[in-house]
């Protein structure tokens, strides 16, 4: 047995190799490259991926883990050599089931409609994209034929990015979601809007930059094991488990944008680097979903960064370093201003409370346009009368509409969008039983102090990487399935105090 899971692993990390070494090519290309490298880049990026994918899927991976089956059988659920066998099998299974030329022709849709959509944004050109979504439609529909048995067509879709979740579940919960957001954004609308002018001012870069990268150090980013670079749309990749990055954007002009898109991404990468050492290069070596990623990377962001006793502590700090810009800005204005709440048309510049609405809108259209109840052709119009419904506003045009979002324009329709909200409610629910564990966690930010919080995550949820899937972590961490409530409680008190809204 011992020999069977030494060359399982062996297999597994080459593998993993193979994709790491892809991730590189892809943060180079990002972040480096000049652009005369672009077309060959996409070419090695690909063969390196497609070698992964070759060894991954290899049948003597297949057979391996039938030999190991019983050994797997003989050992507890959580036991680290039958979470692995138990994971990789799931992953193999599920890769196996796709054809190689479909997987092919997915990977190549996805170029050509990404570079048709880079083209018909700018120009406000819907009709330029259609016939390449009627087809992202139709390899999204391909997609879920090859597992059937299914309960909803989206669901096999969903299950790639967030294992175990299904529309049956996350339908009712966005709904109920949506019925507490919708009042809850009216009644703040009813308020007086704070003033931000101040964010807007100018501020110099490399200080934006020193200012964030000392927030996350304290964080508890470890810059031995990660670094920081510039980007145009920010992300987290990881490399191995002693090499985890984040790239940021910053403009002179917006003190906020790249201040909190460090602090997120910073919350992704602190993820992991806090998953087992052990687990690295097998498909333990990750974040379990893309909603519990999310959960970390905007309960870092938002939950800790956007919070009172948080700039209680660094907005003295803040005015120190641009005294100019914000000297006459007091503590509580800041708060405010970085806490506002306004129905807006772009999904990655909204709010904490109105961001939800964005996605749940995304979330119906994906799903009636996979139940056929929407045509393709019809898309622009449902999204203008969704925006209208959630948010009462309505983009002039396509660019800030239907075409916003890279996500149906580079990948398939389906599965896109609902980790976003879904990582907002589980943050919450985590948040809520770290401050039951550490009820000193408040007092601790406060005073720029996150160990105790950052021991916390990485004890009860970073270590077991893809150990135990999203809702295995929920039940352990807070004893119950997911809910809302902790999330609209955390609304409600967070944004109830700053509008002088009581109740409802
Ligand atoms: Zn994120």
């Amino acid at each position: 047995m011992n020999d069977k899971l030494t060359e399982l692993k062996s297999r597994l990390r080459e593998a993993s190799d193979f994709n790491s070494a892809a991730s590189v090519l892809y943060w180079d290309q990002t972040t480096y490259m000049p652009p005369g490298g672009a077309e060959a880049r996409g070419r090695q990026i690909a063969a390196l991926q497609k070698l992964a994918q070759e060894r991954f899927t290899d049948p003597a991976i297949g057979r391996l883990l039938d030999d190991l089956q019983p050994y797997q059988e003989s050992l507890p659920y959580d036991d680290d050599d039958a979470s692995l066998l138990r994971v990789t099998r799931r992953d193999y299974e599920r890769q196996t089931r796709l054809p190689a030329q479909f997987v092919g022709e997915m990977a190549e849709h996805s170029i050509a409609s990404y570079q048709t959509w880079i083209k018909a944004r700018p120009a406000n050109d819907f009709a330029a994209v259609a016939p390449v979504l009627e087809k992202t439609l139709e390899l999204s529909r391909r997609y879920a034929d090859y597992f059937p048995g299914y309960g909803h067509i989206a669901d096999p879709l969903i299950d790639e990015s967030d294992p175990g979740m299904t529309v049956a579940v996350l339908r009712p919960l966005f709904k109920a979601l949506r019925e507490q957001l919708v009042p809850l954004v009216d009644a703040i609308a009813a308020q007086p809007v704070p003033d931000d002018s101040f964010i807007y001012r100018d501020y110099v870069e490399q200080q934006q930059w020193d200012f964030g990268v000392d927030i996350v150090r304290h964080y508890g980013y470890d810059f031995e094991r990660g670094r920081q670079d510039k980007t145009h749309h920010p992300y987290m990749i990881r490399f191995s488990a002693g090499d985890v990055r984040i790239t940021t954007r910053f403009s002179r002009n917006n003190l906020v944008d790249g201040l909190f898109s460090t602090l997120h991404e910073a919350g992704h990468a602190m993820y992991e680097q806090g998953v087992a050492q052990e687990y690295d290069a097998t498909p333990l070596g990750h974040g379990t979903s893309s909603g519990v990623h999310e959960s970390q990377s905007r309960l870092w962001e938002n939950v800790v960064g956007r919070s009172q006793p948080f700039w209680s502590y660094y907005y003295p700090r803040l005015q120190a370093v641009f005294p100019a810009q914000l000297g006459d800005v007091s503590e509580g204005a800041f708060y405010r201003a970085i806490n506002l709440v306004r129905p807006s048309l772009i999904r990655v510049d909204a709010d904490e409370v109105t961001y939800n609405l964005h996605v749940i809108i995304r979330f119906e259209l994906e799903l009636a346009l996979l139940e056929g109840k929407l045509a393709i052709g019809d898309l622009p119009d449902a999204w203008q009368a969704s925006y209208q419904e959630s948010l009462g506003i309505q983009a002039p045009d396509n660019r800030d509409g239907v075409l916003q979002d890279v996500h149906w324009y580079s990948g398939l329709i389906g599965g896109a969008f609902q980790g976003y909200t879904l990582g907002n409610i589980m943050g919450a629910a985590f948040w809520q039983a770290a401050l039951r564990a550490n009820p000193g966690v408040m007092d601790d930010i406060a005073q720029g102090e996150f160990a105790a919080l950052h021991g916390w995550l990485r004890d009860n949820l970073y270590r077991y990487g893809r150990k135990f899937t999203a809702d295995e972590l929920i039940e352990r961490v807070t004893g119950a399935p997911l809910t809302i409530d902790p999330y609209i409680a955390y609304l409600r008190g967070k944004f109830g105090e700053l509008y002088g809204i009581n109740g409802s």
